[in-house]
């Protein structure tokens, strides 16, 4: 069994504000958040990073952009628009390794969208 912060989410193990949840994708607020609206979208299994996408996983992806669009449209940010954001390992910043996709709005974005790191 991985020890995974995110699997323990999806399980209610660790509590979470869940806003969405289907039979492939669970999302809920990020608990640090960067903007008015910033919450993440998990795909029901753990899959680590991008890197680990292939054709038996990559349908949770489809069903992770499917889910964002209904979300944000019922969010009332979709015509106004917002940012999906992946970090993938440890030059991409990620810091927890289920793979998952950050949806930030609400608010004027800048770009680009990083700092570098020091
Ligand atoms: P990343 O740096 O892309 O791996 O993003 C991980 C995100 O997970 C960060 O934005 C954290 O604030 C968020 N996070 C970590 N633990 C929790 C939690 N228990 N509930 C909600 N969000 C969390
Ligand atoms: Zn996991």
């Amino acid at each position: 069994m991985i020890d995974c912060i995110f699997c323990k989410i999806i399980s209610g193990e660790i509590p979470s504000q869940k806003i969405y949840e289907d039979d492939y994708v669970y999302a809920f607020n990020d608990i640090n958040p960067t903007a008015p609206v910033h919450f993440l979208l998990i795909p029901k299994v753990h899959i680590d990073s991008v890197n680990e996408l292939d054709d038996t996983n990559i349908h949770y992806v489809s069903k992770v952009f499917m889910a964002i669009a209904e979300i944000t449209k019922k969010l009332g940010i979709a015509d106004d628009g917002y940012r999906v954001v992946n970090n993938c390992n440890d030059d991409g910043g990620q810091t927890v390794h289920h793979i998952h996709f950050h949806i930030i709005g609400g608010k004027a974005l800048g770009w680009p969208p990083y700092v570098e790191r020091t």
